[in-house]
């Protein structure tokens, strides 16, 4: 076979060989419930090059082995992570997408993918409430739309050459804002966390005597971040009231949704993140419960052109944009693959029936782990969204450890799933409801093993 497609005709040997490749992979989902989502360590095939490029079944037998030791995110009880199974319309277009090989650098370099970015963006943003002069940006993973938030953020604030400026944010946000801030060359204090209430909730009082201490100080607060979807509670700050006050103190709102925005996209989920079309900067995660193939994350801005303000330098190299202007000039990335892609397909596959109907499945799953474990002997936390999370009550945090650790393990021997986070301290076991393929009986064995395992404490 030919390492590149012909150009001048039809190649039947590269179809056999994508249909081998996908024969393969129907067969690795056909056989996911098998085996448990974390396989067994398994043999890697040799890393470099062979002398002489191997045959189309070496290549498939290489490719197997990896496959034979990859996280299955299909099997049902694979419940512990943001990870959930992928569309299959993604996964076409993300095979689509490798063999356009278009770059969203530049418009003339893709040219229907530039366009279809932008709008898919502006129907993300409108749906969300944003203004009409909202846009948006795909970002290869939610930590760089932070980042890309922070430092728009910071350029509308005129704040680029303060290093004392602060970003507040609560005590439960996501880790990818501390790396943002530490890249930005800001302060090691630059970072400033927000007490959260009993429910994983920002603190609005802390968040406004944070503000006023600030401004006492004399040190400039270059954005809030409210958190839809907090990583281990699954909390949504209070956005609406967060947003006033920021909108009365004139700070920037960036609005972290990598999980929980996406239910703005269902009127009948939408009110769990009321609020969430306040914000200036809104950071969206389709790869985390819609299934759309990784990496898929959106940057949403109330204001299109702070986009250009941000991270336009001149392409001086390329020619002129025709449109809205080139992928690299609204962004931190320069050359980046169609993403959008899978987006626009998996959400064309899903309808707007087959999206509420995701969103309001794990709502449902996580409602009904929620009532069958054992809540006078569990701390449990979640929030509307789709995660829980648990630890014994009446045990100090080495036994929580300890019981975590075992209990995680024979779930596993199970083929349940589940994450260990540790948080304020203390070790949980965390559930994140957002499979698809999760039933109740799965629901139901997990929920019994996790209630007897408080047994074996003391
Ligand atoms: C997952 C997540 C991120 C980071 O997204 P990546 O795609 O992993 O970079 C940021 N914020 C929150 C709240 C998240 O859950």
């Amino acid at each position: 076979m030919a390492p590149f497609a012909k150009p001048d005709h039809f190649d039947p040997e590269l179809q056999a060989f994508l249909e081998q490749a996908s024969t393969r992979l129907c067969q690795w989902f056909a056989t996911a419930s098998n085996r448990g989502p974390l396989p067994a360590l398994s043999a890697l095939p040799d890393v470099a090059p062979p002398p002489q490029g191997l045959s189309v079944d070496a290549l498939l037998d290489d490719l197997q082995l990896v496959m034979e030791g990859a996280y299955q995110p299909s099997h049902p009880g694979a419940l512990a992570h943001l990870d959930p199974p992928p569309l299959t319309a993604s996964i076409a277009a993300d095979l689509i997408c490798a063999g356009l090989n278009n770059n969203l650098l530049a418009e003339e370099l893709s040219p229907s993918l530039s366009r279809l970015e932008r709008e898919m963006c502006r129907w993300f943003a409108d749906r969300l409430g944003l203004p009409l002069t909202a846009g948006g940006v795909a970002a290869s993973g939610g930590s760089l739309s932070n980042l890309m938030a922070m430092v728009i953020a910071r350029q509308q604030a005129d704040l680029q050459d303060d290093p004392r400026a602060v970003v507040l944010a609560s005590v439960d946000a996501h880790v990818s804002l501390a790396k943002a801030i530490r890249v930005m060359g800001l302060a090691s204090d630059a970072l400033q966390t927000v007490p959260v209430d009993h429910e994983g909730c920002m603190n609005l009082d802390a968040l406004e005597n944070q503000l006023k201490a600030l401004r006492a100080e004399g040190r400039p607060c270059l954005a809030v971040v409210a958190t839809a979807g907090t990583t281990v509670h699954g909390a949504v700050d209070p956005l609406v009231a967060v947003a006033e006050l920021c909108s009365r103190e004139r700070v920037w709102l960036h609005v972290d949704g990598a999980i929980g925005g996406v239910f703005a996209l269902a009127a009948a989920t939408a009110s769990v993140v009321e609020g969430i079309s306040q914000a200036d900067s809104i950071t969206v995660n389709p790869q985390k419960l819609l299934g759309i193939t990784k990496t898929s994350s959106l940057l949403l801005v109330a204001n299109q052109s702070h986009l250009a303000s941000a991270f336009s330098t001149g392409l001086p190299y390329m020619e002129p944009a025709w449109g809205d202007g080139h992928g690299s000039e609204i962004g931190l990335q320069g050359t980046r693959p169609a993403e959008v892609l899978k987006l626009w397909l998996g959400l064309r596959q899903l309808g707007e029936q087959g999206i509420q109907s995701l969103l309001e499945g794990a709502i449902q799953r996580r409602q009904s782990l929620s009532r069958q474990l054992d809540a006078s002997r569990f701390i449990l936390l979640s929030g509307p969204l789709h995660l829980i999370a648990c630890t014994p009550k009446n045990a100090d945090a080495d036994q929580a450890s300890v019981w975590s650790l075992a209990t995680r393990q024979s779930l596993l021997e199970q083929q349940l799933m589940v994450s260990r986070p540790l948080h304020h301290g203390r070790h949980f076991l965390k559930v994140v409801l957002g499979n698809p393929h999760t039933q109740s009986m799965h629901l139901n064995r997990l929920a019994t093993l996790m209630n007897q395992s408080l047994l074996g404490l003391r």
